[in-house]
């Protein structure tokens, strides 16, 4: 997956603002286009996101009526590395989309890693953040 700089600095700005607690959201695209979408985190909790239902559920329809497709779930990680807990584990349920961790544990230098569910494992997956355009 290649991500615009402008859409990185968009989603960390927003899971940075969401510090002391996780912040939490999806890159959404279509074709080449890819755009990041905030959530709002209803866990008081500083290591847990939930989502609302109600807002998986609208975000889900609006993507469909766009034709945009879910490419990633995103959460960020306040103070640990950027791995998968027992929790972001279990509670993946979008095999199709890519699961992407943003640790902030130093927020001057967010570090992020992305993986895809292979059956019961994740594994890591690459990704790229392209250069912000020239003008
Ligand atoms: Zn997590």
């Amino acid at each position: 997956m290649k991500i615009p700089y402008e859409v990185w600095e968009c989603m960390v700005s927003h899971l940075a603002g969401e510090l002391p607690g996780e912040g939490c959201g999806v890159l959404v695209g279509q074709g080449s286009t890819i755009r990041y979408h905030a959530l709002k985190n209803l866990s008081g909790d500083e290591a847990h996101f939930r989502v609302s239902p109600q807002e998986w559920v609208s975000l889900l329809h609006a993507l469909e009526r766009a034709n945009e497709r879910l490419l990633a779930v995103v959460h960020s990680h306040p103070s640990s590395p950027p791995e998968p807990s027992r929790e972001d584990r279990e509670g993946f349920l979008y095999p199709d989309a890519c699961l992407l961790i943003v640790s902030l544990t130093n927020p001057a230098m967010p570090e992020a890693r992305m993986y895809t569910k292979k059956g019961p494992s994740f594994e890591k997956r690459p990704f790229e953040i392209l250069p912000p355009e020239l003008i």
